[in-house]
């Protein structure tokens, strides 16, 4: 079995490992824009082969794993330049404008819409892991335009990586995914920049950063090459979540002001269930 990895970085290179052990018989070519990204990526065994764009006619899946706003262009090419029983995967984070890149493509239906929900907020071949996938949810769009025999191929794949499926509608994946995700990345990136701008007049800022300043600004740590372009695919609907949480801030700082130090107690104690919401999300992941 013959498979492509287009960006050998945390996500592609990461599905790659965790195939390459599932399977024996595969072999695993990488395409990237970066050479030393490659080498790196041979040196540590994710990837068997470097590979071109020219030779994907012997692929029999290619995991696309690029910036979103390159993928666009790119897939398109890669379904023009593979055979009729290849799978081609996107796991991009933001859905609706690469299900219409290929809405009209003549290969559409060897093209799988997928976003596993997992990472870290490192990147490259170096932030490749094992397991990385094992009990996080893939979310799949627009399933019934794949080939019957290419989803179950997909399907089979996403299984033995220890994931959970979720289908949805490009739309309904991008309004949602700006809450949980998108958003979440934008205040961790506001929080660190608010410190680090307040840093510059008082240096000892940091010697009091504990635990939960560092994990709430984990996700400032991400890739900017990978987030701007997702923010820019999703704008719209990120803008309304911003708004959404501008106001709660607003109102926060208005309760303070006001010394209405009741209802500040009663929005936090309201806003503590979501140790519920997570505990459930939790046991349901580990049935
Ligand atoms: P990453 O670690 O930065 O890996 C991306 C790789 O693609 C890098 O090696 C990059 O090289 C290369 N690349 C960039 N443009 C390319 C092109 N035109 N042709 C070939 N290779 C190219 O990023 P990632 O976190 O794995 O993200 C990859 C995809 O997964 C993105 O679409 C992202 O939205 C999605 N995703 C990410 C997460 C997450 O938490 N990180 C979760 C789910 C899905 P250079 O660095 O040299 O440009």
């Amino acid at each position: 079995m013959n498979v492509f990895v287009i960006g050998i970085g945390l996500i592609g290179g990461s599905l790659v490992l965790d195939i390459k052990n599932e399977y024996q018989n595969a072999t695993i070519y990488g395409i990237d824009n970066s050479e030393e990204h490659l080498n790196k990526a041979l040196a540590l065994n994710i990837i068997d082969k470097k590979a071109t764009y020219k030779d994907l006619d012997i692929a029999d899946i290619v995991i696309i794993s690029i910036p979103v706003d390159v993928s666009l262009h790119v897939i398109p090419k890669v379904l023009d330049g593979v055979h009729d029983n290849c799978l081609v995967l996107d796991v991009g984070s933001t859905k609706e404008l690469v299900c219409k890149s290929v809405e009209n493509h003549s290969k559409r239906r060897n093209f799988l819409a997928a976003h596993p929900i997992a990472g870290t907020e490192f990147s490259g071949p170096t932030a490749a892991i094992r397991n990385l996938y094992k009990g996080k949810t893939n979310i799949i769009c627009e399933v019934e335009k794949t080939a019957f025999k290419l989803q179950e191929k997909a399907l089979e794949i996403f299984s033995k990586l220890g994931m959970r499926i979720r289908y949805m509608d490009p739309k309904s994946h991008d309004k949602h995914i700006a809450y949980v995700s998108h958003l979440s990345h934008i205040s961790s990136f506001m929080l660190g920049k608010t410190v680090i701008d307040k840093e510059k007049n008082e240096r000892d800022i940091f010697d009091m950063a504990g635990s939960g300043f560092a994990s709430t600004v984990r996700l400032a740590k991400s890739s900017p090459a990978m987030w701007t372009p997702i923010f820019e695919q999703n704008k719209e609907n990120v803008i309304e979540t911003l708004e959404e949480y501008i106001q709660n801030l607003q109102h926060f700082k208005l309760l303070l002001a006001e010394n209405k130090f009741d209802a500040i107690y009663a929005e936090m104690e309201n806003t503590n269930h979501i140790k519920q919401i997570l505990n459930g999300i939790q046991e349901v992941k580990l049935q």
